[in-house]
């Protein structure tokens, strides 16, 4: 990953034509809105800058879909040299010619200037679609991107697809994967999943971003939906707790640093558990054990998740240590 933006915060950019659904996700995902709200959101109409105070500590820049970025009075490099991904929604519902137009225009003007950001491009609103009108229109995009941008001589863009709706929980996962590029410690922290999920016997391994409930990791098993939204609930259950009970979680540490911690678990009708334990301020480890004897061992799962939570923190610890200013002020 380019130095300079693993150095600075890692900086989302939301881009796409007016009504796409660029402030509804921003609300729904960072802002913990229900999707049936959004109907009355205001269009956006300027750019927001909105800064979150998550794990990755970064930035949706949520755009007005007419507006001419590549025209010369616009500082280009202020927008987008530090972006590490470019999200494009297209509403699906809607004639989408524009749209696709505008992004390979500007996938084109990026490549030469900014390779390194990738584009996402989020096929958005497609709660309504069944699925054989789902994945035409998928592959009428990816089709049709793919043909302009090999017309005008780019082969193989840095492109990616996903479909999205913010009516169910395919807007965080296609969060979670944008995000998962941009965090340089992914393969350790998928690598230190794998071991704990093989020494208990987990089903499955999530760490997520308490506040967005997206995840930023998870261990190498394919991702099972159910068990996905199991954790992404469970979360939402010990946040409000923890939240009326709990700790103030809005004081500033650094990531890394240990703290008070919330741990929770439930073991449903049919024996399968789910475990919660947070990590530090911003990430929380979700896990779910399909196995009768999963309350037997409890003691076990406690004790390996806190031989975790310790290794997770120093990667963390060693990553800031790495990033803080020396003496001269320079990063090392
Ligand atoms: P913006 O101009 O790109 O910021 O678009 P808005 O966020 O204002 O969204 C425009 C409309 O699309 C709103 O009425 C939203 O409720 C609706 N919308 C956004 N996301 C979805 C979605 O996933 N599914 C459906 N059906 N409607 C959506």
């Amino acid at each position: 990953m380019d130095r300079k933006l693993r150095q600075n915060k890692p900086r989302l950019l939301l881009m796409g034509q007016r009504r796409s659904g660029k402030s509804s996700i921003t609300s729904v995902v960072f802002h913990k809105m229900p999707p049936q709200e959004t109907l009355f959101l205001e269009s956006t109409t300027q750019i927001q800058k909105d800064s979150m105070r998550s794990f990755m500590d970064f930035q949706v820049w949520d755009f007005p879909g007419q507006l001419d970025y590549f025209d010369p009075t616009f500082d280009t490099t202020e927008i987008f040299s530090e972006i590490g991904a470019l999200v494009w929604v297209i509403d699906a519902q809607d004639d989408y010619t524009d749209s696709l137009n505008r992004l390979t225009t500007t996938i084109l003007n990026l490549q030469t200037t900014f390779p390194h950001i990738n584009v996402e491009v989020f096929i958005h609103k497609i709660d309504s679609l069944n699925e054989e009108f789902r994945s035409d229109i998928y592959q009428d995009i990816v089709q049709r991107v793919g043909d302009e941008l090999s017309d005008a001589g780019y082969i193989n863009p840095n492109v990616s697809y996903h479909l999205t709706s913010i009516y169910d929980y395919s807007i965080f996962e296609a969060f979670s994967k944008v995000i998962q590029k941009l965090i340089p410690q992914l393969d350790t922290l998928e690598n230190l999943l794998n071991i704990l999920v093989n020494s208990c016997g987990m089903a499955k391994a999530y760490l997520f971003d308490i506040w967005s409930k997206i995840y930023v990791a998870s261990d190498t098993r394919p991702i099972d939906m159910e068990v996905y939204e199991m954790c992404s609930d469970y979360i939402d259950v010990i946040v409000d707790i923890t939240d009326i009970y709990g700790y103030n979680r809005n004081h500033e540490k650094v990531l890394g640093e240990q703290m008070q911690e919330a741990e929770s678990s439930v073991t449903i009708h049919d024996g399968t558990m789910i475990y919660l334990k947070e990590m530090n301020q911003y990430l929380c480890l979700v896990t779910v054990i399909k196995n009768d004897e999963a309350k037997d061992k409890k003691g076990l799962i406690d004790y390996n998740c806190h031989i975790f939570q310790d290794a997770l923190n120093a990667v963390f610890a060693r990553a800031w240590e790495k990033d803080k200013p020396n003496e001269n002020g320079e990063q090392e």
